[in-house]
C-alpha cells in the first residue's frame, strides 16, 4: 500500500488515500447517480443526481474513516502506536505497530469500529426520520416514499443503512473481520493460546471468504443472492472482496506462525557473518568489478577505521550513471549509519524481521558497541524458517515494500 497520498492529519495520525479508493469511490457515484437515485427521483435533474452522488460517497468514505479512527484511537489508549490509516479499495486500515499483548485491549480494539458504524447508521436515519416527519408509505408501491425525500433527506436514507450493513458485515467472526478479531480475543481469553485462537478466526475467515467467492460467482451467472442481489458487476466485486479477505485471513495466520518461530532467537544465530565491508573512499567501479559481481552479496556495509558509518547496496549503484562510477565514491551515495535500521546481536530474531518488513529492505546490519558483526537478512530469516519448519516459508511473507509485519485492521 505504498501507492496514494497524504491528505492530512488527525488527531496526529497520518491520514492516507490510496490511487484505488478512487476507483471505488467513481464506482459508487456513478451507480447511486446512474440507477439508485434516479429511480428513487425520476424527476431529479442529471445535475443533481451527481452532485448528490459526489456528496453520498465523501459522506460514505468519511464514514470509513471514523471507523478506522476508532480502532487507532483504542488502540493508541491501550498503548499501541499507529502509523497511519490508509482508505483504499477496500475501504480501510489503520495499522498499528504491533498487535495487542492481551485479549482485553484485543477486545476493545476490534468491537469499536462496528460500535461506530452502527452509531452512524442510526445517527443518520434518525436525523432523516427528524428532517422529513411522518411519511405516508403506500404499501403496494413503497419506492413512492422515496420519491417525497428531498436530496439531503435521500442522501441520509442511504448512508444510514449501509453503515449499518457495514457494522453487521464487520461482525462476521471470521479473520481479519472486526468479528473475527472479537472471536479471537474472547477463544484466546478462554483458552489462553493466541495461536490456536488465531488458527480458529483465520479458519472460519476463509470459510466466510469462500462463500463470499462462491456466492460472488452464483451473482456473475445470474443467481440472486439475499442482500447482495445479482449481476455480472456485483458479483465480480464480492468475488474479487472475498479473495481480498482469504489471502489476509491465511497471511495474517502465516505471520503469526512466523514471529512464534522467531520469537527469543537471538540475531546473533541468524546472521551472516561471513560479509565484504568496503571504505567510503573506494571508486564505485572498483565496488562494482571486485566485489559486487564477484561474490552474491548485495549490500555492503561501509567502515571507516574499523567503524560503521553506512551502507551501500546494490540499488544506490544503478542511480549512478555508469560513465560516472570511476568519479564517484561510496561515500557519495551510501545511505549514512544514522539513516540505517541497526539491530543488535542479542535482539529478537522476531523484531529483526518486523524491522525488515516495515523498513522495505532486505537486509539490517547487526552492530555491536559501534563495530559490524554481521548481516541479518531476510533471505537467511527464510531459510531458516524453511529449514526448521520442513517447508518451504517464502510464500508465507510478503514481499519486499509491502505492508507487511505490520498488523492491520
Ligand atoms: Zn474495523
Amino acid at each position: 500500500m505504498g501507492r496514494g497520498f497524504r491528505i492530512g492529519r488527525v488527531a496526529g495520525i497520518d491520514v492516507r488515500v490510496d490511487w484505488s479508493l478512487l476507483i471505488i469511490f467513481f464506482l459508487i457515484t456513478l451507480s447511486l447517480a446512474g440507477g439508485v437515485f434516479p429511480s428513487w427521483h425520476p424527476q431529479w435533474s442529471p445535475g443533481l443526481a451527481w452532485l448528490t452522488a459526489f456528496a453520498a460517497a465523501l459522506l460514505f468514505f468519511t464514514s470509513v474513516f471514523l471507523h478506522e479512527l476508532s480502532h487507532a484511537l483504542v488502540g493508541r489508549a491501550q498503548g499501541i502506536a499507529v502509523k497511519r490509516i490508509t482508505l483504499f479499495i477496500f475501504g480501510g486500515m489503520a495499522e498499528m505497530e504491533h498487535e495487542p499483548h492481551t485479549w482485553r485491549a484485543e477486545l476493545w480494539m476490534s468491537i469499536v469500529g462496528p460500535i461506530v458504524s452502527l452509531v452512524l447508521g442510526v445517527f443518520f436515519l434518525m436525523l432523516a426520520g427528524l428532517m422529513v416527519g411522518p411519511i405516508e408509505v403506500d404499501a403496494a408501491n413503497p419506492q413512492q416514499a422515496f420519491a417525497q425525500l428531498d436530496p439531503i433527506a435521500t442522501l441520509l436514507m442511504w448512508l444510514g443503512p449501509i453503515n449499518i450493513f457495514l457494522a453487521a458485515f464487520n461482525l462476521v467472526p471470521g479473520f481479519p473481520l472486526d468479528g473475527g478479531r472479537v472471536l479471537r480475543a474472547v477463544l484466546w481469553g478462554i483458552t489462553g493460546d493466541l495461536r490456536r485462537a488465531t488458527q480458529w478466526a483465520s479458519r472460519l475467515g476463509q470459510a466466510f471468504a469462500w462463500v463470499l467467492i462462491i456466492m460472488g460467482f452464483g451473482m456473475m451467472f445470474g443467481l440472486r443472492m439475499p442482500i447482495f442481489g445479482t449481476g455480472l458487476v456485483s458479483g465480480m466485486w464480492l468475488a474479487f472482496i472475498g479473495w481480498f479477505l482469504h489471502n489476509a485471513a491465511l497471511v495474517s495466520y502465516r505471520q503469526l506462525l512466523v514471529r512464534e518461530s522467531l520469537e527469543n532467537i537471538p540475531v546473533s544465530r541468524l546472521m551472516q557473518t561471513r560479509f565484504v565491508a568496503v571504505e567510503p573512499d573506494m571508486r564505485l567501479h572498483t565496488l562494482v568489478e571486485e566485489h559486487l559481481m564477484p561474490s552474491g552479496q548485495r549490500a555492503f556495509p561501509v567502515l571507516n577505521n574499523d567503524r560503521f558509518v553506512g551502507i551501500v547496496c546494490l540499488q544506490d549503484v544503478r542511480k549512478v550513471k555508469q560513465d560516472a562510477w570511476s568519479g564517484t565514491t561510496v561515500g557519495d551515495i551510501m545511505t549514512p549509519a544514522e539513516a540505517v535500521a541497526q539491530v543488535a546481536p542479542d535482539d529478537d530474531a522476531a523484531d529483526a524481521m518486523s524491522t525488515l518488513s516495515q523498513r522495505g529492505v532486505n537486509q539490517l546490519p547487526v552492530i555491536d558497541h559501534g563495530k559490524v558483526r554481521g548481516l541479518i537478512r531476510r533471505e537467511d530469516v527464510l531459510t531458516w524458517l524453511a529449514l526448521r519448519s520442513g517447508e518451504d516459508m517464502g510464500g508465507m511473507l510478503p514481499p519486499t515494500g509491502a505492508s507487511g509485519g505490520k498488523p492491520v485492521r
